[in-house]
């Protein structure tokens, strides 16, 4: 087995340890303890709306002007996430385009109209007020490549945040990259789309990113994604 490069792990390990000071910890907690710590903070039953609007506010707030990964040297701007703070439905992407990172907002390009197109004309709903939409990472990965694995983990526990701090009903992940990170394995999407699973006690589907439906524009690929957005009108009583 080949053996992990130091360096990489040793600074995931850093932002790790960084975040958990950043959030009041003094030693390191469990998994499961972090999640409850942070499903406890979203549904404290004193919280309004409001206040929990705030508490997304407070998620930002906390990433600041994050340099907690390599993409903060190339990036323009924070793609932090857009939309109703109290939405039923949250759509996780993989991460800022060119066009996201010079307006700081998720899905403003080709794939962000596709994307509005299936949200509206296809599902009948209204992007700003019906859904949140964010991605796994807040930065664009420059040329549009993948994310690596380390700037996916010094990212992630401010998507847990987010997705807690919304608490919506279902969260769909568009594509292999989402999909894998909030399943925590390798997710073969083409096979596993339209599929529940949970994330946090959140319903999660599984469906293809618009950026891969642009590219393949086949009959079968838009049926897909027209079921799988079914499925979650269905679960969200639409
Ligand atoms: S991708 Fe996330 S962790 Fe990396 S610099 Fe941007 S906000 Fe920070």
């Amino acid at each position: 087995m080949e053996t992990p490069k130091r360096e990489p792990l040793l600074r995931e390990l850093k932002n790790y340890l960084t975040h958990l000071k950043d959030v009041g910890y003094t030693e390191i907690p469990c998994e499961a303890e972090l999640f409850a710590n942070a499903q406890q903070r979203a549904t404290q039953p004193s919280q309004s709306p409001n206040e929990m609007a705030k508490s997304l506010t407070a998620v930002q707030k906390e990433l600041g002007d994050c340099t907690r990964c390599k993409l903060s040297e190339t990036r323009k701007n924070i793609v932090f996430g857009s939309g109703n703070p109290k939405a039923d439905l949250v759509f996780v992407g993989e991460g800022p385009g060119a066009d996201e990172d010079e307006q700081g907002l998720p899905f403003v390009g080709r794939a962000g109209k596709k994307l509005t197109e299936i949200i509206e004309k296809g599902m009948g709903l209204n992007r700003e007020k019906d859904t949140y939409i964010c991605n796994i990472v807040k930065c664009r990965p420059p040329g549009n490549r993948d994310p690596e694995a380390e700037e996916i983990a010094a990212c992630n526990p401010f998507l847990i945040q987010q997705l807690l701090a919304i608490k919506p009903k279902v969260i769909v992940a568009l594509g292999k990259s989402a999909s894998s990170t909030l399943l925590g394995r390798t997710v073969p999407i083409v096979k596993e789309r339209g599929t529940w699973h949970e994330y946090a006690g959140i319903k999660l589907m599984l469906t293809l990113h618009p950026s891969y439906l642009i590219r393949f524009y086949t009959l079968e690929n838009r049926k897909a994604v027209h079921e799988d957005m079914k499925k979650v009108l269905k679960e969200l009583g639409r």
